[in-house]
């Protein structure tokens, strides 16, 4: 694994700029690949063997994606939106899992670790850069239910919604009314349609 400060460099010039999320999201992903055994999660003898699932869809995000090599379009990263600075390990070859947890008192303990800084929000990058492990994080071992069409290669399942016909791949398809169907057609979308376009005359519109 490269040093803290190599890889802070790389997820902030990913990321866009440096913040406590790419300063704790970087210890964060270290500490997690080393409590699992992985060394260096983007080397060649370790590629595919880490699942890496984020709480939250903020700073720290990125920099666990720059420090893993993890990313949804492998499917080896997984998003659950529960508003928690955290994120689990998973080794696939060993199943071991490791949840790291970005504690509360840090930030009051922030300060102790940057004495003299009187910036607050260098102070908080200072003190989260220095204080160990015991303080910022939380970590629990865990076990994870990862079904197998959640896991990274080609999708394992297709089935075709009653509804609308949609495809949908991976076991994400829901039950309702007797029938399969897409989430959408099941009454759980995240959105309404308004009307759908007319492909003739409505796409012209967007051009
Ligand atoms: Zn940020
Ligand atoms: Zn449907």
């Amino acid at each position: 694994m490269k040093s803290f400060d190599a890889l802070l460099e790389e997820s902030v010039a990913k990321h866009g700029h440096l913040c406590a999320g790419q300063i704790i999201g970087v210890r964060m992903a270290m500490l997690g690949c080393r409590l699992v055994g992985i060394d260096d999660p983007k080397a060649p003898e370790f590629r595919k063997k880490l699942i890496v699932y984020v709480e939250i869809d903020r700073c720290a995000t990125d920099a666990i994606e720059s420090v893993t090599g993890c990313r949804m379009g492998k499917r080896t990263l997984k998003f659950k939106d529960f508003g928690i600075n955290a994120a689990t390990f998973v080794n696939l070859d060993t199943m071991e899992a490791y949840r790291v947890v970005s504690t509360e008192k840090s930030r009051m303990l922030a300060a102790h670790y940057a004495p003299g800084e009187t910036d607050p929000r260098k102070q908080q990058m200072t003190g989260y850069a220095k204080m160990p492990d015991s303080a910022l994080f939380d970590v629990a071992r865990v076990n994870v239910d990862l079904p197998k069409t959640d896991m990274p290669g080609p999708p394992r399942k297709h089935v075709e919604c009653a509804s609308c016909g949609q495809m949908v791949r991976d076991g994400k398809e829901a039950f309702a009314h007797g029938q399969t169907l897409c989430r959408p057609c099941a009454g759980a979308g995240y959105f309404q349609t308004i009307d759908h376009l007319q492909p003739d005359n409505d796409f012209s519109l967007a051009n």
